[in-house]
């Protein structure tokens, strides 16, 4: 085939987003996509599955993949967001290792085999670098991040306040191969719009419930129906394990339930850009984070 000058230096190719629970590796993904695709919150764990994001460029293409935080799987649902990681990685050109400066970077010491074993390029992003004063409080974290050996590059940053994040966008296209697009250049993901409303419900469920019970929840979309002359139809069932987390999901009189729709619904309808029709209804589903049929139908691979 002969070769289209214009993809002469063409660069594409998939960054792995992945680091410790909380370290902010979805707050990064949408600061470097700039588009608000994957769900965040202060509480761990809030990312379950892969989200995928698409940067194109004049003369590159990167794709982005979030992940789960890298933790040691206590039950089969972790066990499955750990999967997603490893395969993130195994398709991944680079790989982008996040660390908090907020909790001295810790998670340098113990990066896991999967990280340790990339055989390609490795870049740290110090990530939180907002929180951190002076400045100096930065350089014994670089050099421990440098020690480990496995970095091309050490970079920080501040993914929340976008400071540092051009710099990491130009060291990760650099070292992307050559190769041509493999998306549209106007495609921002590969995932369904049922997908990123389920996600969506599930950052207000992070942000509206104490504890246990958001951990307990799986949503899964019913039904997403556009109807000529009226608003999409979206019905969202609520997995929760037991009756208990029904009753608070649910609230007194239906407030909590209520409340949960209408910030979803609003956070949806600016996602998708058109007003939609959101039902949100909640079921039980015993124990469904430690049983393989259940994660299977909510679409994990074990
Ligand atoms: P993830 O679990 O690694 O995906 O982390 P998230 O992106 O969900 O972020 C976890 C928490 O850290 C959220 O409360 C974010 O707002 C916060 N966060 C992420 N990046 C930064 C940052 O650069 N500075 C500060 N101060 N907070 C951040
Ligand atoms: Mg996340």
């Amino acid at each position: 085939m002969e070769e289209q000058p214009a993809l002469g230096s063409f660069r594409c190719g998939y960054v792995a987003l992945v680091g410790e629970p909380n370290v902010g590796k979805s707050t990064l993904m949408n600061a470097l996509v700039r588009e608000r695709l994957a769900i965040v919150s202060p509480k761990p764990q809030t990312t379950r599955r892969r989200t995928l994001g698409i940067l194109s460029g004049d003369d590159y293409q990167m794709i982005v993949l979030d992940t789960p935080g890298i933790l040691q799987p206590k039950y089969l649902l972790q066990r499955a967001m750990m999967r997603t990681v490893s395969d993130a990685l195994a398709e991944a050109d680079v790989a982008c290792v996040l660390c908090d400066a907020a909790s001295g970077a810790p998670e340098a010491a113990r990066l896991p085999d999967a990280v340790r074993s990339f055989p390609r390029r490795r870049i740290a992003a110090l990530n939180k670098v907002d929180l951190i004063r002076p400045k100096e409080r930065l350089l014994p974290m670089m050099e421990a991040l440098d020690a480990t050996g496995l970095f091309d590059e050490i970079i920080p940053l501040s993914a929340l306040a976008g400071e540092g994040v051009e710099r990491l966008l130009d060291a990760l296209i650099q070292r992307l191969p050559a190769g041509p697009p493999f998306y549209p250049v106007d495609q921002i993901t590969e995932q369904p719009e049922r997908f990123f409303v389920a996600e969506l419900i599930r950052e207000q469920l992070f942000l509206q419930f104490a504890e246990e019970v958001p951990y307990a929840v799986e949503v899964e979309i019913a039904e997403f129906k556009e109807r000529p002359g009226a608003k999409d139809y979206i019905e969202a069932i609520l997995f929760v394990e037991h009756d208990s987390q029904k009753a608070i999901l649910i609230g007194k009189g239906g407030a909590a339930i209520r409340s949960l729709g209408e910030s979803s619904r609003s956070e949806i309808e600016s996602f998708l850009d058109r007003p939609v029709y959101l039902d949100l209804r909640v079921k039980v589903s015993p124990k469904w984070r430690r049983d393989e049929s259940s994660l299977r139908r909510f679409g994990y691979r074990g």
